[in-house]
């Protein structure tokens, strides 16, 4: 089977008190996501991700760490395609939510800020789900849930 790689960005700050993330709506897509691609060849996986986490959501951010990587298989014109995606946690540093280059708004209908303790439940794949869980474990021990959908 085919194997992709891509890499992508939690991107956290606290706002009124509060942690929150970027996420995005995918063109065409009615579900919210976290912002990833494609590493490209020589890429280091952290630094695809900060790119992708630029060009999908118009804010620059720091790294901070990995939080581990998801794997799914699709479907590309009767194809199955396997495909792992790893997944960073960033610090915002500057920049305004939602303000892309236009060839950027050819893949991204919206991103925005939401709050880290409601991603779990906007996010529309599982395996995005359990990157959130593992940021909430990290930065909101308190509230950390124990189990995950
Ligand atoms: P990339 O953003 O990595 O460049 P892409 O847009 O080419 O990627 P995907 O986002 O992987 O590709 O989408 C390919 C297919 O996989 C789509 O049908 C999409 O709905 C599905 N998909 C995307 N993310 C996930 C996931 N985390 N779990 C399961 N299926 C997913």
């Amino acid at each position: 089977m085919p194997h992709e790689s891509s890499a992508g960005g939690v991107v956290v700050r606290d706002m009124d008190g509060e942690v929150h993330v970027a996420v995005i709506r995918p063109r065409g897509k009615s579900l919210w996501a976290l912002p990833k691609g494609h590493v490209d060849a020589g890429e280091r996986p952290e630094d695809a991700a900060c790119r992708e986490v630029r060009e999908e959501t118009g804010l620059d951010a720091t790294l901070d760490r990995p939080l581990g990587e998801i794997r799914y298989v699709y479907q590309f014109r009767g194809r199955r395609i396997f495909k792992t995606v790893a997944f960073f946690l960033f610090r915002y540093r500057e920049g305004e939510i939602d303000r892309l280059d236009p060839d950027m708004r050819e893949e991204v209908d919206e991103a925005k800020w939401v709050r880290l303790a409601d991603a779990r439940k906007l996010l529309g794949y599982r395996g995005e789900r359990q990157i959130i869980t593992r940021a909430q474990e990290l930065l909101l021990p308190a509230s950390a849930p124990t189990e995950s959908r």
